[in-house]
This record gives C-alpha cells, sequence and structure tokens, in this order.
C-alpha cells in the first residue's frame, strides 16, 4: 500500500509533474510551498489531470517552528521529496546570501523536522551543475565534482553534503538526483514552467521568443568546440524526469536502496547544441525563431551530457521521450499561456 509523499515545492514546474505520477500510482501526496516561484491554482490542475486533490500548504521552510508543527501534525508521512529552492542561475550572483539562506537553511530545518517525526526518506532535487565541465564525457556519477560555477550550484553541492553528513548520523535513507537540462511540459499543457520576468534558460526564452513575446533569442556562443560551434546539453522531458522520482521514492519506500545515500545522474545520455534545439523546434511546430549568435555567456560550460546507466540499471527508469516530444509540448504549454492573457 503505497504511503503518504510530503513534496516540497510541489507547485513547482518539477514539483507538479511529479505529484501527478504520484497520485496516479497510488500515492497520498501533501505539498507544502511558500508559493514565492508557483502559483496555488496548480494545486487544481494537477486534480484535472490526475481526478485526486493533492494536500497543500502554504508554508517557508525557512520557518523552522512551522516545518516542525508541520511534520509533527502529519506523523503518516512515509518519505519527502524536496524539490523547494530558489534556482536562478543570474539572480543567485546578485544575491548570493539569499540563496544560501533559503536554499541550505530550507534543508536544515526540513532534515530536523524529519528526524523529530521519524521520517526516513529522502529524495533530493540536485544538479549537473556540480560536475561543471567534466574532464570525460558523458559524465558518470564518479566523475569528480568541481568548484561550483554560480552560488546555486553550490547551494546543490553543499547540500548534497550536508545530506550524506547526515544519513552517517542518523538512520535516514536518502538519494540525489542530479538533473541534467529538464524541458517541456505536460501533455495536457495544463501544467509547466512560469518563469518570472525574463527567462535564464533557452526554451522558455526561445518559446517566448516564437510567440512574440521576446524580439531576438541570443545564441551565447559559436565558437566552442563543439560541431557547430554552439553549447551542448542533454535536455531531458519534465515526465521522463517525474517518472524518476516516482522510481527513486519507491526504491526507498520498499527498501531497495542498496546504500543510505545514493545518487543518480537523470539525462537522455544525448547531446544537443543550442542550433539544434533552435532547428528541430522550428521543423515539429512549424513556426519560425528569431535569433542571432552572441558573445559566450560569462559562467556557461561548453558541453555535457550524462551516462544515465546507473539510473536505467538500478532504478529501472529509462527517458523515453525524445527532443521533438519535449520540444513540441514546450510550444503547446507557451501556447495555452497565451490563450490566458
Ligand atoms: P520552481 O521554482 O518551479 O519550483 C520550486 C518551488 O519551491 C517553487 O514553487 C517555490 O515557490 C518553492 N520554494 C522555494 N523556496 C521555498 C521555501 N523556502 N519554502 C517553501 N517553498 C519554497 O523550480 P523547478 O524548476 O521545479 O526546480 C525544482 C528543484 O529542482 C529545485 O531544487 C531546483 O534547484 C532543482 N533543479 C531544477 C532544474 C531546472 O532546470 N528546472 C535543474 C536542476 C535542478
Ligand atoms: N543559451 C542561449 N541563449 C539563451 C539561453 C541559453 O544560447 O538565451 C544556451 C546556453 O549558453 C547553453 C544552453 O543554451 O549552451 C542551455 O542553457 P540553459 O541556461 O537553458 O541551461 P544551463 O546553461 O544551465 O545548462
Amino acid at each position: 500500500m503505497p504511503g503518504k509523499i510530503l513534496v516540497t515545492g510541489g507547485t513547482g514546474y518539477i514539483g507538479s509533474h511529479t505529484c501527478v505520477v504520484l497520485l496516479q500510482s497510488g500515492y497520498d501526496v501533501h505539498i507544502v510551498d511558500n508559493l514565492s516561484n508557483s502559483h496555488q491554482d496548480v494545486v487544481d490542475k494537477i486534480a484535472r489531470i490526475t481526478g485526486k486533490t493533492p494536500g497543500f500548504t502554504r508554508l517557508d521552510l525557512c520557518d523552522k517552528e512551522v516545518i516542525y508543527g508541520f511534520m509533527k501534525e502529519h506523523q503518516d508521512i512515509t518519505g519527502v521529496i524536496h524539490f523547494a529552492a530558489l534556482k536562478a542561475v543570474g539572480e543567485s550572483w546578485e544575491y548570493p546570501v539569499r540563496y544560501y539562506h533559503n536554499n541550505i537553511l530550507g534543508l536544515l530545518n526540513l532534515l530536523n523536522a524529519m528526524h523529530e517525526s521519524g521520517c526516513k526518506n529522502l529524495v533530493f532535487s540536485s544538479s549537473c551543475t556540480v560536475y561543471g565541465q567534466p574532464d570525460e564525457l558523458p559524465v558518470s556519477e564518479s566523475a569528480p565534482l568541481k568548484k561550483a560555477l554560480s552560488p546555486y550550484g553550490n547551494t546543490k553541492k553543499m547540500c548534497e553534503e550536508i545530506i550524506e553528513d547526515h544519513v552517517t548520523a542518523t538512520s535516514l535513507n536518502a538519494i540525489s538526483l542530479r538533473y541534467f537540462n529538464p524541458i517541456g511540459a505536460h501533455p495536457s499543457a495544463l501544467i509547466g514552467e512560469l518563469p518570472l520576468g525574463v527567462p535564464n534558460n533557452l526554451v522558455p526564452f526561445l518559446t517566448q521568443t516564437a510567440m512574440g513575446k521576446r524580439e531576438c533569442l541570443k545564441v551565447f556562443g559559436d565558437d566552442y568546440s563543439t560541431p557547430d560551434g554552439t553549447g551542448i546539453r542533454d535536455y531531458i522531458h519534465v515526465t521522463d524526469l517525474s517518472q524518476a522520482h516516482l522510481a527513486a521514492i519507491e526504491r526507498l519506500e520498499k527498501e531497495k536502496n542498496t546504500q543510505p545515500c545514493e545518487v543518480f545522474n537523470l539525462g537522455t545520455g544525448s547531446g544537443y547544441s543550442v542550433l539544434d534545439i533552435i532547428r528541430t523546434f522550428e521543423r515539429v511546430n512549424e513556426v519560425k525563431v528569431n535569433h542571432q549568435i552572441e558573445d559566450r555567456r560569462p559562467g556557461d560550460i561548453e558541453k555535457v551530457w550524462a551516462n544515465p546507466e546507473k539510473a536505467n540499471r538500478e532504478l529501472g527508469w529509462k527517458a523515453r521521450l525524445g527532443l521533438e516530444e519535449m520540444l513540441e509540448s514546450a510550444w503547446k504549454w507557451e501556447e495555452a499561456l497565451a490563450q490566458k492573457h
């Protein structure tokens, strides 16, 4: 009988898609979110997709007493998937203390509250940013971690380390999932990514440009050592990513983990350049994207893609959807947003 899962940051982009698969798999779901980067109506959208309404509590994980009180009241929670964090790389350079405060303190309060209430299973949202520019590609989990390229990236690295130390000292079992580049949206176009202000990431900027909300997509550099000179990333469909969270929490709930603290790469194993993304988007959606080559963006790495074999083998999970499906769903989501406004 599946248990009750607490999803922190569950009204956000990846969290909302994960709530859908958890509910569809029979889990009870309770979301906590301070709504600093999402809207409460996402709860209704999740209910429309699944026919089940998750619990929702608006709270800030940085408020220690509140999360302690919440965990005490909800003793039936068997596992936590921790998405809640600030995530904008550029903004983290402007406000590093805000990023360290929110992402580190939020985790510390959550870990203590879980410990107090006896909740022993944690899945954590990490990122391939912990590898920096890897020496070898594809990058596997055993690759050395590099100095973070931003305060945001550093919070992910520090959180992984904190979790590892806490697992050593307590009976907590944890899985850190290192995402590559999540894009796309749910096929219903009811949930997706809602970037506030000007998007930093390629795909939301691209869809907004195609929609006419932005004039021109800047391609950051065409002089990298890649086949077409533009940067290469491993893009992964958010619905595939959400399935991996189900596999990870199930592994912990069924005590199938082989170590108390595990790490998995979540990517497709294939890398695509910025120009690949633009051309594929234009082809599958039959829309033009105005773009021009600009200077490199400071802090960008040249190329990275995952070796996802460990997740394939041990989580029994594999990314199934290709670039075309990712970019089709991203466009469908942008069109749905345009109809609302
Ligand atoms: P998101 O901003 O859409 O979702 C995060 C949610 O957390 C938001 O709803 C926000 O309101 C909430 N939140 C933030 N701080 C909080 C706090 N102190 N208390 C309660 N709620 C809080 O982001 P996302 O893209 O869904 O990312 C989810 C997680 O995955 C984050 O930890 C992010 O760092 C990580 N991640 C994201 C990407 C990506 O490209 N989207 C890549 C790698 C890792
Ligand atoms: N990129 C770009 N124009 C943009 C945003 C991103 O050319 O407006 C490029 C960026 O240089 C990188 C790729 O697209 O090569 C993915 O960038 P994103 O910010 O989405 O992810 P990250 O750099 O964090 O992997």
